[in-house]
């Protein structure tokens, strides 16, 4: 028979007909090659199967056996926890399971069971803390697997990992593992071969085997990346810009020095970073980050002026229409005395006529872009959609003008190396002005309804001067706004508006509404006609209230911090005392204690920097152009090791300086693409 190969789709494997493709599509599984890089999330040990009479004091075991009374029991600090009896035909001991309240569901079945963990004491008993378990399979195929390191699948519903095991098995024989990486690439990197990675990380004999199958596809991740960062950069750097910008010593001082501010150190150093990139013969690609309030507007100002100065157009893009008119209005302040011309072009506003700076939306997007398009500025690009930001790819690949990307929600500088490799960053890290700190608590369950209360009463005190914002529950992630958020959000509104804040004048702001009842409840609230408004977590950015001192984020457990505090940063932007409210209905003292960090920290790279290690790369990746680029195994821990990322590094740059012509076969066959 001949070989499968990689790019063969999964209807070539025997038994795979179209029940099982359509099962094996929800995995994300089309080819054969996805099938083989589906990878076993962990490993029952049946090597080391043990029974209760065998096991002591922190031992980490497996055993088979049955589980009786099973039941939901209160501690006596009344918390909720699962426990069963485990027996085998020794002994017993018991199973605790705390916040996984559906195991009573696996565990009411009944029948055999293999428990994996570690051995402790509770209630002066014998027991195992969140044991992983599985319903036993006697004899069969389940049984061909046993006495060794068993694979356990990522499944879906009617595909189990025993007919996962079996598919692969016969897979790992039957096809032909080409190997795609060069022989000097395993030396150097001490990488094992493709055909023995693959058959160790499915069937291993040991751990230890396990984890250098994992290093050779925690490379390919890596390799993947950086081989595309490292290509995209020198791609980049062979262009011409448009123009050649000349220095504006001069008429840069001037406009400087008619600002109603002085600039910040790192607002100054920005500028000059980038006006030092834009007198290049290379275009800039640059990244400005910096908190909520750092001043980035003004900076971007700088080098649209010095565009304008150059004879060259900017456009300056927002991932909104609200955002948009904003910034619109505030380069118009600056720029317009000193003859720039300012136009606004967004789903419902299109301004006709030769523009120096046209301010919009993707909108921009959908025309040729002008020939003496020098810059691009572009605030928040990870709010745009897949396919606006894969519109504007393809626009600036074409026209190649500078382009400068600022964003908000900060990427640590360690990882910035890494993981955007392709662009130049400049940091704000100061905050004009005299700013306070807003006062942050966190707010459990049955305190929520006692701090609405005590909302209403600030509001009420301050003779309504005082407004509140406030963001309901993220339901569910997507990319535009999904009706289950704005429904709860409606829901809400429609609760307080006719209870605790029955005598305020409240609204309700979502992302499916026209933008012209947009506008005109953002235009109530900032004349304070409106004393709170509701808003689905869709509209977080950039709506600049200075008037508001309150925000409760409800669901607040559902965002990393960075996030929260992005949000958060929707007050405070005057000198009154702010205050925001972190509402959540977890009782997990995790999901609490990480919260908590809101209280005592305001600096949102610090904040990033904890995201980073409590909830790994995933949020810092959605930041970054690579939406598409899976890391799976690669772990923070790497990403922050610079002696290993660099030495990546240098090989990336090597294929791509002396062998460019095989990067695509490369990439056809890489992990992570
Ligand atoms: P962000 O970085 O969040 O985009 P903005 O550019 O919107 O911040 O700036 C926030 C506010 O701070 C604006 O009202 C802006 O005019 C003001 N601002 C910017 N730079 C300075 C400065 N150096 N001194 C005082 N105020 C400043
Ligand atoms: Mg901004």
């Amino acid at each position: 028979m001949e070989k499968l190969t990689f790019s063969d789709t999964v209807e070539k494997i025997p038994n795979i007909g179209p029940k099982y493709k359509n099962l094996l599509k929800k995995l994300g599984i089309t080819s054969v090659k996805d099938f083989l890089f589906h990878f076993p999330s962990r490993y029952i040990d049946f090597s080391n199967l043990k029974t209760t009479k065998e096991v002591s004091l922190n031992d980490n075991v497996t055993l088979v056996g049955g589980i009786k009374e099973a039941k939901l029991i209160f501690t006596k600090s009344g918390k909720k926890i699962t426990r069963g009896t485990f027996y085998d035909d020794f002994g017993e001991l018991y199973l605790i399971w705390f916040y996984q309240p559906y195991i009573m569901r696996t565990l009411r079945d009944g029948g055999q069971f293999s428990v994996s963990g570690q051995i402790t004491i509770y209630d002066k008993k014998r027991a195992i803390f969140n044991p992983t378990i599985e319903p036993f399979e006697e004899g069969g195929e389940g049984r061909l697997h046993t006495g060794r390191l068993v694979p356990v699948y990522p499944e879906t519903s009617g595909l189990t990992s025993k007919w996962l095991r079996s598919r692969m098995s016969h897979l790992l024989k039957n096809s032909n593992l080409t190997e795609y990486l060069s022989e000097s690439v395993k030396t150097k990197h001490a990488l094992l071969k493709l055909d023995s990675a693959l058959n160790i990380i499915h069937f291993p004999d040991t751990e230890q085997e396990v984890e250098k199958a994992k290093e050779r596809f925690k490379f390919e991740e890596l390799f993947n990346l950086l081989l595309q960062t490292t290509e995209r950069k020198t791609k980049w750097q062979k262009n011409k810009p448009v123009k050649v910008f000349e220095e504006q010593e001069e008429k840069i001082k001037v406009f400087r020095e008619s600002l109603p501010f002085t600039l910040t150190k790192s607002q100054q150093d920005s500028t000059s970073e980038i006006l030092t990139d834009l007198v290049k013969d290379i275009p800039m690609n640059r990244l400005l980050q910096g908190d909520v309030g750092s001043g980035k507007t003004i900076v971007a100002v700088f080098a649209s002026y010095f565009a304008f100065l150059n004879g060259c157009k900017t456009y300056f893009l927002a991932p909104t229409e609200i955002l948009a008119k904003q910034h619109f209005q505030t380069i118009k302040t600056f720029l317009e005395p000193l003859g720039v011309k300012v136009g606004l072009v967004t789903g419902s506003v299109k301004d006709k006529g030769d523009f120096d700076i046209k301010v919009g939306t993707h909108a921009l997007l959908l025309n040729e872009f002008d020939p003496d398009l020098g810059l691009i500025v572009i605030d928040e690009q990870h709010k745009f959609g897949v396919k606006q930001r894969a519109a504007l790819l393809a626009q600036t690949s074409k026209t190649r003008p500078h382009v400068l990307t600022m964003s908000a929600t900060p990427i640590p500088r360690s990882l910035a190396m890494t993981l955007i490799g392709d662009l130049d960053c400049s940091f704000l890290t100061d905050i004009p002005g005299s700013r306070r700190k807003v006062t942050t608590w966190v707010v459990p369950n049955e305190k929520k309804d006692k701090a609405y209360e005590w909302i209403k009463n600030e509001i009420e005190k301050s003779g309504k001067k005082s407004q509140a914002f406030v963001v309901c529950p993220l339901i569910e992630e997507s990319e535009s706004e999904s009706l289950k958020n704005i429904k709860s959000a409606l829901d809400e509104h429609k609760r307080l508006s006719s209870t605790t804040f029955k005598k305020l004048k409240t609204d309700v702001l979502h992302g499916k509404m026209k933008n012209k009842e947009k506008t005109e409840i953002i235009d109530n609230f900032r004349n304070g006609k409106t004393s709170i408004l509701f808003s689905t977590p869709v509209i977080e950015v950039g709506i600049d209230v200075p008037t508001a001192t309150i925000i409760v984020i409800e669901g607040a457990d559902r965002f990393g911090l960075a996030s929260l505090h992005q949000i958060r940063g929707r007050v405070g932007r005057n000198n009154e005392k702010c205050y925001c409210m972190l509402f959540t209905e977890s009782d997990d003292p995790a999901v609490y204690s990480r919260l908590k960090n809101m209280e005592t920290k305001h600096n949102g790279f610090e904040l990033a920097e904890m995201d980073l290690q409590l909830r790994g790369p995933g949020d810092i990746l959605g930041l970054v152009q690579h939406g598409d680029m899976k890391l799976d195994l690669v772990t923070v821990q790497d990403l922050l090791n610079p002696g290993y990322i660099n030495k990546i590094k240098e090989t990336a740059k090597e294929v791509v300086e002396t062998n460019p012509e095989t990067l695509g076969e490369l990439y056809k066959h890489l992990k992570g693409s």
